[in-house]
C-alpha cells in the first residue's frame, strides 16, 4: 500500500500499464562549421513536425484544459527566448541540434524552476515537454503516450503535460505515478477528464510492472499492488457505488434545484471560456455564476480587442439563452500571470496590485472590457462582477467607468440590454465587515471564499506548507460569509457564493441557512449540490447553520456536517 497525494476523486482497479520514457538521451556533440545551416534546417523541420503534433493533439483533446495546456506548448514553439537560444548554441557554440535543445530547453525550463511564482514553475515542464518532442522528432521516433490495448491503469514515474493531454479516457482507468502534487498539470488534466488519479505515490513505478493488478483511490490518495481477493471485493464495490452515484445524479441533474419547501437556489457554473457553456448546461446549470474572463487574456501576445471579447461574452450569454451569467472583470495578478501587461514583480503579489486595483489604475482596460459586456448584453442576461474590492470608493470608481460606458452607448445609439446588474465580489474581509454599507451601493454579492480564506486567515492559498491552515470552514470564515448575507438582506439584494466551498457537497445546507441564494460550483459539482438543495427545508438548513455558528474550530464544523443529509447525497 502507497500513500499518495490525492489528485482526481474515484476509485480505479485494473491491469497496471507502465510508461516508460522512451530513450532520448543525447550526447554533447560538436558539429563542423560547413554543417550549421543544414542543422538549423533540420531545427526548423523538427519544430514544425512538433507543432503539427500539438495542433493535431489539441484538435483531438477534449476538454479546453487539455487545449490550453497544448496551446500553451504551440506558442512556446514560437517563443524567441526558447528557439532562439537553441539556435545560438548551433550556430555560435557549433552543437549538434540535438544536443542544442537537450541543452537549451533543460537552461530554459531550470531558470523557469527557480522561481517564485507556483504558475510559472509549473511551465518548466512544458518546456522540458517541447524539449523531449523535438528530440523524439529529430531522432525519427513516433509521437509519445501509451498504446493501450485493454482498459489500464496508467503507471509511471512522471507523464508530461502533452502526454497527460492525450490519454484516452475510455483505455485510462485511472493513473498513479512517482511524481507530482495537486496542482501538477497531471492532476489538472485528470480532473478534467474525470480520471481517479493518485500522484507523488513513489515507487509505484518500479514496484507495479505492467499487467500487475493495482487499486488506487484518488480521494484518499493511496495505491494498492496486487490487492487481496477481499481488498478486490471492497474496490469493486466502491467503483459500483461510485457508478450507481452518477446514475442518479445523471437522471436528476435537470431536476431543478428547490427546498422541500419550494424555496428556489440558483445553482450555477463556474466557467473559464464561452466553449464551458454547453457542458454547463449539460450538467443542469441554472446560469453562470462566475464567468473568469483572466483565461480569455492568457496564451496569447496581447490583449484581446472589443471585439474579441464582445464575441466571446455574446457566444455565453446566448449559450445560456435567457438564464444570468456574471461576467467578473479581469481579476489578474497575485498567482496569474500575463506577461504581456508587464505587471512589475512585487514582494506579496496576493496583497497587491491586481484585479481591480490594476484595473482602476489602467482604465483602458476596464473600459473595453465594459463596453463588450454591454454591447454582448443584448444577447442574455448578462451581469458585471468586479472582483477583489476592499472599499467602497473603488466601488464608485468602477461604477463611475460603468456610467462612463452607457453614456456614451446611450449618446450613438449603441443598444446594451436593459437592467444589467453590477455587482461585487467579496473576497477581501474588509468588503465582508462593510457588507451592510456596500450593499447600497451594488446589485449583488458573490462571495469568494478561495481568496476570502487566504486573507482571513493569512495563509497563501498556493503554499502547501500552511495548507493544513487554510479552511473555508473556519468560524472566522464563516462568520465573514454571515455578515455578507445580512448585508445583503439589509439592502434587498441578493447574496451568492462562486469560491469553491460553495461546491462541497457538506457545506449546501449551511450556506443556505446563512441565506445565501445562489451557489455557483464547478461544472461536475452542479448535480450533486442540486441534489443536496432538493433533500433540504428552510428549516433544517436554517438549524445547520446555527449548530454551525456556535462552534470553534473547523474540525468540529466539518465533522458535525458529515453527519447531516448533505454528506450522504441527500438522504
Ligand atoms: C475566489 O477567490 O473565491 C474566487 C472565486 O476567485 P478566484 O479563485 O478566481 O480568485
Ligand atoms: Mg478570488
Amino acid at each position: 500500500m502507497i500513500q499518495g497525494v490525492a489528485a482526481s476523486p474515484g476509485v480505479a482497479l485494473g491491469p497496471a500499464y507502465v510508461l516508460r520514457p522512451a530513450d532520448i538521451s543525447v550526447g554533447e556533440t560538436r558539429i563542423d562549421p560547413s554543417q550549421v545551416e543544414n542543422e538549423i534546417g533540420r531545427l526548423e523541420a523538427a519544430i514544425a513536425e512538433a507543432a503539427a503534433q500539438l495542433e493535431a493533439l489539441r484538435k483531438a483533446a477534449g476538454e479546453k484544459e487539455a487545449g490550453e495546456i497544448l496551446g500553451a506548448q504551440i506558442l512556446m514553439l514560437d517563443d524567441p527566448g526558447l528557439t532562439g537560444a537553441i539556435e545560438s548554441a548551433v550556430r555560435d557554440e557549433r552543437f549538434s541540434v540535438e544536443w542544442a535543445v537537450q541543452k537549451a530547453t533543460e537552461q530554459y525550463a531550470a531558470m523557469l524552476d527557480g522561481l517564485e511564482d507556483e504558475y510559472i514553475r509549473e511551465r518548466a515542464a512544458d518546456v522540458r515537454d517541447i524539449g523531449r518532442r523535438l528530440i523524439r522528432v529529430l531522432k525519427g521516433l513516433g509521437a509519445s503516450g501509451p498504446s493501450l490495448d485493454k482498459p489500464s491503469i496508467v503507471v509511471a514515474q512522471d507523464l508530461t503535460p502533452s502526454e497527460t493531454a492525450s490519454l484516452d479516457e475510455s483505455m485510462v482507468l485511472g493513473i498513479a505515478i512517482d511524481r507530482g502534487s495537486t496542482t501538477c498539470h497531471t492532476a489538472i488534466l485528470a480532473r478534467a477528464k474525470g480520471i481517479p488519479a493518485v500522484v507523488g505515490a513513489a515507487p509505484v513505478s518500479s514496484g507495479a510492472p505492467t499487467g500487475t493488478t493495482i487499486a488506487i483511490d484518488g480521494t484518499s490518495g493511496t495505491v494498492e499492488i496486487d490487492p487481496s481477493p477481499e481488498a478486490i471485493d471492497r474496490y469493486m464495490a466502491a467503483i459500483e457505488g461510485e457508478k450507481r452515484e452518477k446514475a442518479r445524479l445523471a437522471a436528476t441533474k435537470f431536476l431543478p434545484a428547490r427546498t422541500l419547501d419550494d424555496v428556489g437556489i440558483e445553482v450555477s457554473a463556474n466557467i473559464g471560456f464561452p466553449g464551458d457553456v454547453p457542458v454547463a448546461r449539460g450538467n443542469g446549470a441554472e446560469g453562470v455564476g462566475l464567468f473568469r474572463t483572466e483565461f480569455l487574456f492568457m496564451n496569447r501576445n496581447s490583449p484581446p480587442s472589443e471585439e474579441e471579447q464582445y464575441e466571446s461574452y455574446a457566444e455565453a450569454l446566448s449559450g445560456m439563452g435567457g438564464r444570468p451569467v456574471v461576467i467578473r472583470t479581469l481579476d489578474i495578478g497575485g498567482d496569474k500571470d500575463i506577461p504581456y501587461l508587464n505587471l512589475p514583480a512585487e514582494m506579496n503579489p496576493f496583497l497587491g496590485w491586481r484585479a481591480l486595483r490594476m484595473c482602476l489604475d489602467r482604465p483602458e482596460i476596464l473600459r473595453t472590457q465594459l463596453r463588450a459586456i454591454y454591447r454582448a448584453s443584448v444577447h442574455g442576461k448578462a451581469k458585471i462582477m468586479f472582483p477583489m474590492v476592499a472599499t467602497i470608493e473603488e466601488v464608485r470608481a468602477a461604477r463611475d467607468m460603468v456610467a462612463e460606458v452607457t453614456r456614451e452607448f446611450d449618446r450613438l445609439g449603441t443598444p446594451y440590454g436593459s437592467g444589467v446588474e453590477v455587482g461585487i465580489m467579496v473576497e477581501i474581509p474588509s468588503a465582508a465587515v462593510m457588507a451592510r454599507s456596500l450593499g447600497g451601493a451594488v446589485d449583488f454579492f458573490s462571495i469568494g471564499t478561495n481568496d476570502l480564506t487566504q486573507y482571513t486567515m493569512a495563509v497563501d492559498r498556493t503554499n502547501e506548507r500552511v495548507a493544513r491552515l487554510y479552511d473555508a470552514l473556519h468560524p472566522s470564515v464563516l462568520r465573514l460569509i454571515a455578515l455578507v448575507a445580512e448585508g445583503a438582506g439589509a439592502n434587498g439584494i441578493w447574496a451568492g457564493m462562486c469560491g469553491e466551498l460553495a461546491g462541497d457537497p457538506l457545506a449546501t445546507g449551511l450556506l443556505v441557512g446563512l441565506g445565501l441564494t445562489e451557489l455557483s460550483v464547478s461544472m461536475p459539482l452542479i448535480p450533486r449540490v442540486k441534489e443536496n438543495v432538493r433533500s433540504l427545508t428552510m428549516k433544517t438548513a436554517r438549524e445547520i447553520a446555527d449548530r454551525v455558528m456556535a462552534m470553534d474550530t473547523a474540525g468540529e464544523i466539518r465533522e458535525y456536517l458529515s453527519s447531516t443529509s448533505c454528506a450522504r447525497g441527500g438522504k
